[in-house]
């Protein structure tokens, strides 16, 4: 009986690092892409039954590439990592933070109108300035982010609308010349 309890345990206890490696991204820590679309269709439903609102931010580091080109890919890894933290240090309870690609990242914000999701986004792009990575004891240059909001209902009532909403957006911000947050419309 020891020995069969003591196999449980060790599976119990192997489960969980399994299963957080299959949604978490190792660079940042954070949620990844898998996780996002598993979890946003759930919280999509909790706010049509609870008739409350859901905000996401898709937000994309600014030339980004040239910031590697310049720096390399390493200092480019730091950043990225940094800015992870920075945007798990902005998440309430009950608000998912992934990592949805390279430089590509989802806050997803249950019960955030569009406004709150417009003022929280706002807030992760003037933090984002202060980032500063130090590169053979030199402190390099900082990024920009740009962002794109939507909100549940208004601009999608499911998880594939509301993501193709922020980008879409996102990409307006981008065409508008960077560093900014523009929602959806
Ligand atoms: P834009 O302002 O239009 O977003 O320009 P950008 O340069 O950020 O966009 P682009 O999509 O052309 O380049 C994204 C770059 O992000 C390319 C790649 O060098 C970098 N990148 C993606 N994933 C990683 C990563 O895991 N580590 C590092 N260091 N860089 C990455
Ligand atoms: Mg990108
Ligand atoms: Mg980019």
């Amino acid at each position: 009986v020891a020995d069969q309890l003591g196999l449980a345990v060790a599976n119990l206890e192997l489960r969980e690092p399994l299963r957080n490696q299959s949604i978490r991204d190792p660079l940042t820590g954070l949620f990844n892409r898998r996780y996002l679309e598993e979890t946003l269709e759930r919280e999509i439903r909790r706010a049509e039954r609870s008739r409350g609102a859901l905000g996401i931010v898709m937000l994309d580091l600014d030339r980004f590439k040239q910031f590697n080109d310049t720096f390399g890919h390493d200092v480019g890894d730091m950043l990225l990592r940094d800015f992870g933290r920075l945007l798990q240090g902005a998440v309430r309870l009950g608000d998912v933070a992934c990592r949805y690609g390279g430089e590509e990242f989802v806050l997803v914000l249950p019960g955030a109108d569009s406004e709150v999701t417009r003022q929280r986004a706002d807030r992760l792009r003037e933090a984002v300035k202060h980032l500063f990575v130090s590169h053979r004891g030199q402190s390099v240059g900082s990024v920009t982010v740009s962002a794109g909001i939507a909100t549940f209902p208004e601009d999608g009532t499911t998880g594939e609308a509301l993501v193709q909403a922020a980008d879409a957006a996102l990409y307006r911000a981008k065409s508008d010349g960077r560093d900014r947050v523009v929602i959806s419309e």
